[in-house]
């Protein structure tokens, strides 16, 4: 009984000592939201924030904070101060994937109170937990089911923890999985899911796609697209012979677009004179006068 006092009294404890953390961390710092200040001391108890890795979920690319502190906030169901504190939020944030203006509005005994009286409701972390789990060994029927109904989540953070697992899996039946999500909508609002799918997707191709098939990144018109960045990064790192093959692919298949896109990608890219020099003759002889326009533009006249 006195040890369940006791217990009690050290979490009362705490909490004032976190209060009061977070209230120095505040005072210590004249903006009106520390977390964007990029101050080159942060106040003690900081945690620095992984900004490349906000930056791939979240829209407000110049807004993102250099490093979580403790927040105080009241707890919207029994109006107790609490803190919210840094590494929590860079869990939030970082791993759960929770949008860069959420917070939190209620104390851990009140969110559990309410997932008790909501047993339905899954815990966020345990199942962002239980994907990645799924992620570290081959794909069953029962984890594809579960990547399937994650997709179908309302928290996009689950939503794009289950493409990550797609990614990871890498096999033929994931890779056709991502491609359809990072082909989707045609240029869509940064603010949309499908804006957000497309990136997670296109960055989890560009990780898992084997060489063999890497000539599809070549057909998303790359630049346009919203992941666009990690396809090309993907594209820089193909040895020679990627390219190699991609023209040959690109010539058979007949459809100047794409040639002309791949032209422009081999000077960015892969720019190297063995290729250009095997190359310039037949694509400058190519029925449709723009891709020995592109040849010129992109390669240069060459001897
Ligand atoms: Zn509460």
């Amino acid at each position: 009984m006195s040890e369940r006092k006791s217990n009690r009294q050290r979490r009362t404890e705490i909490r004032e000592r976190r209060l009061k953390r977070a209230e120095a961390a505040r005072s210590a710092l004249s903006q009106p939201d520390v977390r964007w200040s990029d101050c080159e001391n942060p106040p003690a108890g900081a945690v620095r924030a992984d900004r490349e890795l906000l930056a791939r979920h979240n829209n407000t690319y110049g807004l993102l904070p250099e490093f979580y502190l403790d927040r105080a906030f009241t707890c919207r169901d029994c109006g107790e101060e609490q803190v919210w504190t840094a590494r929590q939020q860079k869990w939030w944030y970082e791993q759960a994937l929770g949008h860069i203006d959420s917070r939190a509005v209620r104390c851990r005994a009140c969110r559990r109170a309410r997932r008790e009286a909501n047993p339905g409701g899954q815990l966020l972390r345990e199942q962002c937990e239980r994907l990645r789990a799924l992620a570290t060994r081959p794909p069953d029927e029962a984890a594809r089911r579960a990547i399937d109904e994650a997709l179908e989540s309302r928290w996009w953070g689950v939503r794009i923890v289950a493409i990550e697992t797609l990614g990871c899996w890498g096999d033929r039946t994931s890779v056709a999985r991502l491609r359809d999500l990072a082909s989707g909508v045609e240029r869509p609002r940064r603010s949309s899911w499908a804006f957000q799918a497309q990136v997670a997707a296109a960055k989890a191709l560009a990780a898992c796609l084997p060489d063999t098939e890497a000539g599809w990144m070549l057909g998303t018109g790359l630049g346009k697209h919203p992941g666009g960045g990690h396809l090309l990064a993907a594209l820089r790192a193909r040895p020679q012979a990627f390219w190699e093959r991609a023209l040959e692919t690109e010539w058979r298949r007949a459809d100047p677009e794409r040639l002309i896109r791949l032209v422009w990608a081999v000077r960015w890219y892969a720019g190297g004179e063995t290729l250009y020099s095997a190359w310039r003759p037949k694509l400058c002889d190519h029925p449709d006068g723009r891709v020995a326009a592109a040849v010129r533009l992109a390669w240069g006249t060459g001897p």
